[in-house]
């Protein structure tokens, strides 16, 4: 029986990893689940899960939580960013799903990770805004991670075991790999006249021709700065040099990612666009566990078809592939750039170009820095939100 503590429960990934936790009551036991602001869903998986503890994001919002769930069931309820490292760092917890979104997930992540647990990794902008420092943690305390990102998970799957087992430190070379091939599917403006895409609407940015998923990662999909955070988060986890990881457009999203052997192999891996089937992955490690996720059926795909990202179409793209070989204040400052422009643009107060405008702006005008503690990492952080503020400040006027 394995504990696990789900952070970001009530999104999608959340709730993704509670329903194949939930096929497997003889294997796990939920020992907390933590959500920001989300009440009413947070009341549901606590009466479903009776997690030891539930963390909301302000007392307010717990206060709401223990009145729904009341008496009901044992759950404790607490909130705030010191409750959320408590339960990913607690002695009980063996599994931590990393599932917030955005770098609000940096903290709790690392507390999960300088304790040594086992950490199923789904919040790329952790690892993108702290790089190097985040692997030196892992090397310093013995903690795992596996990657549950679509991709990353494919690419993992496709490594041989002895490389699986030096996440972050792995000489690709020396496993006879030539290079890595991330796979996208372009999102839902890949096909649209370049013209067109300044007057694309938040609710048309998310709906994505091929998975489900959070509203942020969809924007993030649609100007394919998604791409730019995985081309990064590959680096980190598969310590690739440049040479050693390229991007490909792959529309119909059955491949999910691939290694390329320097005897002219291609490993790649396969199946539904469900991110259940990733996720189960990670939590039955090196074991295969059911995810509820049908098998691919050949007959019925659609051809398999693949092209070079256009880079006037996806300017953030390029953005992060550049920001990726520039430096670690650089990354932390494009993922902080385009969450401020990312929650600007869901809330339309700038158009879905605009987001590359912002993250180019920031970018330009953030001094290289180093970035050798976490202190800094949020120092740099907190300097590129306010300096896309204040871009976005000059925009509406
Ligand atoms: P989501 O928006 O559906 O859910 C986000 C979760 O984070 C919610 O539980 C929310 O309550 C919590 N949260 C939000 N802001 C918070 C804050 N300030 N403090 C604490 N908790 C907060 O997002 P998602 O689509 O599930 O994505 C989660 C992470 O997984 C992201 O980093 C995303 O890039 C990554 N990811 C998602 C998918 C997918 O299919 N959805 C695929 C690959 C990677
Ligand atoms: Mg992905």
């Amino acid at each position: 029986m394995r504990r696990i503590t789900v952070l970001g429960a009530t999104g999608s990934i959340g709730q993704n990893t509670l329903d194949v936790v939930s096929r497997h009551p003889d294997d796990f036991q939920v020992f907390a689940l933590t959500a920001h602001s989300q009440v009413n869903a947070m009341a549901q998986l606590c009466l479903k899960h009776n997690p030891q503890y539930a963390v909301m994001g302000s007392q307010s919002a717990a206060a709401e939580l223990k009145e729904l769930v009341g008496q009901r069931i044992s759950t404790q309820v607490i909130y705030g960013e010191q409750a959320l490292a408590e339960v990913s760092s607690a002695s009980e917890v063996n599994v931590v799903m990393a599932a917030i979104v955005g770098a609000a997930g940096l903290a709790p992540t690392l507390a999960a990770i300088n304790a040594g647990k086992d950490v199923l990794l789904a919040n790329k902008e952790a690892l993108v805004m702290s790089g190097q420092l985040f692997i030196d943690h892992a090397q310093r305390s013995g903690a795992k991670i596996i990657p549950v990102d679509s991709e990353h998970n494919a690419i993992f799957q496709c490594l041989p075991q002895a490389a699986q087992q030096q996440v972050g430190t792995m000489a690709l070379s020396e496993h006879g790999i030539q290079y890595l091939l991330l796979t996208g599917s372009g999102g839902p403006f890949r096909d649209l006249p370049i013209n067109q895409l300044v007057e694309q609407t938040p609710n048309a940015a998310c709906k994505h021709p091929n998975w489900s998923m959070g509203r942020k990662i969809s924007v993030d999909s649609a100007t394919m700065l998604n791409k730019g955070l995985e081309y990064i988060e590959a680096r980190w986890l598969f310590n690739c040099s440049r040479d050693q990881l390229k991007v490909v457009i792959h529309p119909q999203s059955v491949i999910h990612s691939m290694v390329q052997y320097t005897d002219g192999s291609v490993l790649a891996q396969m199946g539904e666009p469900d991110m259940r089937t990733p996720i189960a992955h990670t939590l039955g490690y090196p074991e295969r566990l059911d995810s509820g996720v049908a098998g691919l059926d050949f007959t019925q795909i659609a051809p398999l078809t693949f092209k070079q990202p256009e880079a006037p179409r996806y300017p953030c793209l390029q953005l992060a592939i550049d920001a990726c070989w520039e430096g670690q204040w650089a990354t932390t400052s494009l993922n902080a750039a385009n969450e401020v422009a990312v929650a600007a643009f869901l809330k339309e107060q700038v158009g879905f170009t605009d987001i590359a405008k912002v993250c180019d702006s920031v970018l330009q005008s953030i001094q290289a820095n180093e970035a050798d503690s976490i202190e800094t990492l949020i120092a740099i952080d907190k300097q590129a939100r306010l300096t896309a503020s204040k871009w976005l400040q000059e925009y509406a006027k």
